[in-house]
């Protein structure tokens, strides 16, 4: 007896026939987006205003409320639907740097280039302090040190290795044999990896803090920054916005990240047994009660399959020691600038297009999570009950791989997907857009979506290191405007499409 087929089967088959035919490239509306996204172009004036005038946007800083109203007006402004501001989790306590000013004073004055780590408390006015090397690892070390330190300035990691090729290269580009090995190396899936025992001996960087703390330790400097000029790294355990107690205490002690130059230069005069004296005042806002983080989302609304979404998007938060100009607003200028494309070219998709600007990414994807789980269903739990609207995303397509111009499109282990993103590809070959890599890569918001399951797609750009990775020194000088015009061009065109193909983007197998 033949078993009728289940639905999921059927619509494999479906889709699997449907693709044999050669996918339809719309080229006069290639020709109109090209036109409008390369001769009209605005996304260097969303990324100027983004970068320039709002500046950093760290998750529930005042800056962040700032850029949330911005991008609200301006995605009304370009006649999108259903701007919505969407709350999700109590993220934590806002938290804004308002003031920072740290200086050697002896042997030799020198002012020091130095940010508070997010979310650590601030100093009590200016304070002086005498510099000690303290580097703990082991609970020994605690027993060394403890009764020791009150009012002292800790220098916390050993001295910071600064390489200077990144700065020094220009804009790099992939090169043809490392573009075909990206399209065809055989990458074996990512596994989680296995948890950590923990050695009883060796402390956590939670305990190193909560020890600082308690011994009263002025401030701990750290550099761990390998770039020259370049203050990184705002993400360190135990300094997280739910670490804050209702009372307004922090777990942290005052935490400053210090360039690795000037914190090199006061490790080796103290490794030579002279004294070294530093001042330092930090102020820090502090929110007084946790808040929930939003994202934004907006629409061009669909037509005869207008609940069947296709969205693009980006993530707006970013750290706070700079306007973080290619992480991610390169990501965001390239979203808005795809939809104000859309609209002005006269779009009327059948499928509804939808942009995302997410927040809370910086700290763990929070926003993009948050997201999927309301709308969509559980991620990570692809045995979990979906929601109407989990059959009804068509695709996500993401940009955060600094401002570099697209090169591609990862798979992220959806093989069925190649002749859609390929076909799709194929009007921006002479762009340099060629390779639909059989990679899956992570670290940004599209593995929301593909760890529910759902089609969730990254493009594959040029790399541009130097200023971004959180420093200090992601300004608007280093973005390439052509990099981002066509991205933009492409970013659209693939939404376009999605929005009009006949046949649904396949998904991968459930596990
Ligand atoms: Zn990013």
């Amino acid at each position: 007896m033949l078993r009728p087929l289940r639905p999921l089967a059927a619509a494999l088959l479906l889709t699997a026939a449907a693709l044999a035919d050669p996918v339809p490239v719309d080229w006069p509306m290639v020709a109109r987006i090209r036109e409008e996204g390369l001769q009209h172009s605005r996304v260097m004036d969303f990324e100027g205003y983004i970068t320039d005038v709002l500046g950093a946007r760290l998750t529930l800083s005042r800056d962040m409320q700032r850029a949330l109203a911005w991008a609200q007006g301006e995605l009304r402004e370009l006649g999108l639907a259903n701007v919505t501001a969407e709350p999700f989790m109590d993220f934590g306590v806002a938290w804004d740097n308002e003031y920072v000013s740290v200086h050697m004073l002896e042997p030799d004055y020198s002012p020091l280039v130095a940010y508070p780590l997010a979310h650590t408390p601030g100093t009590d006015g200016r304070q002086v302090a005498q510099a000690v090397i303290v580097e703990l690892t082991t609970r020994e070390d605690l027993e060394t040190w403890r009764g020791k330190l009150r009012g002292m300035a800790v220098l916390s990691t050993p001295p910071a290795a600064i390489d200077l090729a990144p700065l020094t290269n220009g804009v790099p580009r992939y090169t043809d044999e490392q573009l075909n090995a990206l399209e065809h190396t055989v990458i074996a899936p990512v596994r989680p990896a296995a948890p950590r025992v923990p050695n009883p001996d060796l402390l956590t960087s939670e305990e190193k803090a909560a020890f600082f703390k308690a011994e009263g330790v002025t401030a701990v400097l750290q550099s761990e920054s390998g770039w020259l000029g370049a203050v990184r790294g705002f993400s360190r355990p135990g300094t997280r916005t739910d670490h804050w107690s209702a009372a307004g205490d922090s777990a942290a002690p005052v935490m400053i990240a210090v360039t690795p130059e000037h914190y090199n230069r006061m490790y080796r005069i103290l490794k030579r047994g002279i004294p070294v004296k530093v001042e330092l005042e930090v102020r820090n806002r502090i929110g007084q009660q946790v808040e929930k983080a939003m994202n934004i989302t907006a629409e061009i609304p669909g037509s005869d399959l207008r609940n069947e979404v296709v969205m693009i998007g980006a993530h707006f938060d970013s750290w706070h020691a700079s306007p973080n100009a290619s992480d991610n607003a390169s990501g965001v200028a390239v979203a808005l600038e795809a939809m104000r494309i859309l609209k002005a070219v006269g779009a009327k998709p059948r499928r509804t297009i939808r942009i995302a600007l997410w927040s809370g990414e910086e700290q763990g994807l929070w926003g993009s999570r948050a997201y999927v789980r309301q709308h969509f269903g559980i991620p990570g739990d692809t045995t979990a009950p979906k929601k109407p609207e989990y059959d009804r995303l068509f695709a996500y397509f993401n940009q955060d791989y600094g401002p570099g111009q697209y090169r591609g499109i990862y798979l992220q282990g959806n093989e069925a997907a190649r002749p859609l993103l390929s076909a799709w590809m194929e009007p921006f070959r002479d762009m340099g857009m060629t390779v639909v890599s059989n990679q899956s890569v992570g670290s940004t918001d599209h593995v929301a979506f593909d760890e529910a399951g759902l089609p969730g797609f990254q493009f594959l750009q040029d790399r541009v290191p130097g200023t971004g990775g959180h420093t200090n020194l992601d300004f608007y000088d280093s973005i390439q405007p052509e990099d981002l015009m066509k991205n933009a061009v492409i970013m659209a065109s693939y939404a376009w499409h999605a929005a009009q193909s006949d046949v649904r983007m396949p998904r991968k197998a459930r596990p």
